[in-house]
């Protein structure tokens, strides 16, 4: 039986744990905070989207470029099988609208409960308050309640999470560790980001309310997705996806008529009666919604009304929202550090998983998949490391 230590008790390090005592292994789960996963319990907060319901050559479109270096992860792991590991923790799932996955309960808790008794029952032992700071020749070492620890693994896996919501764990302290050891990283930058907006007073009673049935572009890229007026700006959804055309300074516009064909739009601009004002028609003409008009008057001053600034609305912002407010973040582990195992070329027998490794997707469940399958296939890749170095 090898020693395996996983540090960073998220959704990626549980898996990877998971993995590695069922192939028969000790196995030390190394959590930094008083508790773990406590960005899963975050994501559960607003509704836990676990995955998409889609065939594996739709579900990897939303991983861009790294959509290769994780295929064979997910062909493993997909939203399928993520849906019966769920139901196998005891948590029935559902389909929504959009293809978006949820257990019933929304939350994350009783899925986190579920899997925790499985994984104590199996014989994973976690400890929370230690925190790894590095190594000592090979000893990995931590600070811990009882103060400082080595201890000499025979295999980690590193799952420390992104560099956003640090309150929560993810730090992203870690990449200091790796970078002294020269492991290959890509700076962090945010991934599903809101915008920043300074919003004239006539916003302000519209702050918390959503604008839906929209399409926005930036860089080429067009979402459907709704977004919600904040006192800070806009987010959501219909925006996160846009995050890495805007990080690169791609111009942003709206079209709040998205349903509405050109022709027919010029019809209805010519058909308005000059006593009629211009709120008062897209109320009726066009049933924009207050937060439509709303934010067409925001952005649209001095120009006339026209087919143009209805569909292409250029949105003026002040850039996206600080990197810890992020929904997830890119950057980090490069793929080319790794083998295809995912364990470091320059530290044999350490792998890496989970939000750490330099990928990103759209919310929609791709974030949760990936570290699932990438937690998955670190573990089992250590148990076979494990196998061949016996
Ligand atoms: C508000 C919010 C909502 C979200 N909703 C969704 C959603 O609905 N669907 C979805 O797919 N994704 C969602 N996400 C994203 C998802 O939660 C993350 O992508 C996922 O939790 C990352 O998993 P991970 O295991 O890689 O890292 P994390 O969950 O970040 O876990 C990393 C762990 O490592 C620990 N750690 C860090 N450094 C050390 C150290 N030095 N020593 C020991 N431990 C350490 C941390 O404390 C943490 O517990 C959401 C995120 C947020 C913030």
């Amino acid at each position: 039986m090898a020693q395996a230590v996983v540090i960073g008790g998220g959704p990626a390090g549980l898996m990877a744990a998971g993995e590695l005592v069922a192939a028969g292994h000790d196995v030390l789960v190394a959590e930094a905070k008083p508790s773990v996963a406590r960005k899963l319990l975050m994501a559960g907060k607003s509704g836990l989207n676990l995955t998409k319901d889609e065939s594996l050559e739709t579900f990897l479109l939303s991983y861009g470029p790294g959509a290769e270096w994780l295929r064979p992860m997910l062909a493993e792991f997909d939203a399928t099988a993520v849906q019966d590991w769920a139901r196998d923790l005891g948590q029935e799932v559902f389909t929504g609208s959009t293809g978006r996955v949820f257990p019933k309960a929304m939350k994350a808790s009783p899925l986190l409960r579920a899997w925790l008794g499985r994984l104590d029952a199996a014989g994973v032992h976690i400890k929370t308050r230690w925190r790894w700071t590095g190594w000592n020749g090979d000893a990995l070492e931590f600070d811990t309640p009882k103060g400082h620890r080595q201890i000499e693994a025979d295999t980690t896996i590193l799952a420390m999470g992104g560099a956003s919501w640090a309150r929560l764990g993810s730090d992203g302290a870690w990449a200091r560790l790796l970078q002294e050891a020269g492991v290959d990283l890509s700076p962090f930058a945010p991934a599903n980001s809101a915008l920043s907006v300074d919003w004239s007073a006539h916003m302000q009673p519209h702050f918390g309310a959503a604008i839906k049935s929209v399409g926005w572009t930036a860089g080429g890229v067009i979402s459907r997705g709704e977004a919600t007026i904040s006192s800070k700006g806009l987010e959501g959804g219909g925006l996160y996806s846009l995050t890495p055309a805007l990080r690169e300074g791609a111009p942003l516009s709206v079209d709040l008529v998205p349903d509405l064909d050109v022709t027919t739009l010029q019809q209805k601009i010519a058909a308005k009666k000059s006593k009629t004002t211009q709120s008062q028609w897209m109320k009726k003409s066009l049933h924009l919604s207050p937060q439509k008009i709303a934010l067409y008057h925001e952005m649209n001053r001095g120009s006339g009304l026209s087919v143009e600034t209805l569909k292409s609305l250029p949105l003026s912002h002040a850039g996206l929202r600080p990197m810890d407010e992020a929904i997830s973040t890119v950057g980090g582990v490069r793929q080319g550090a790794l083998d295809e195992g995912l364990m470091l070329k320059s530290r044999p027998g350490m792998f890496c998983a989970g939000e750490m490794l330099d990928w990103e997707a759209p919310t929609g469940g791709y974030l949760l998949t990936a570290c699932l399958a990438t937690g998955r296939w670190a573990g089992r890749s250590a148990a076979n490391w494990l196998a061949r170095t016996a």
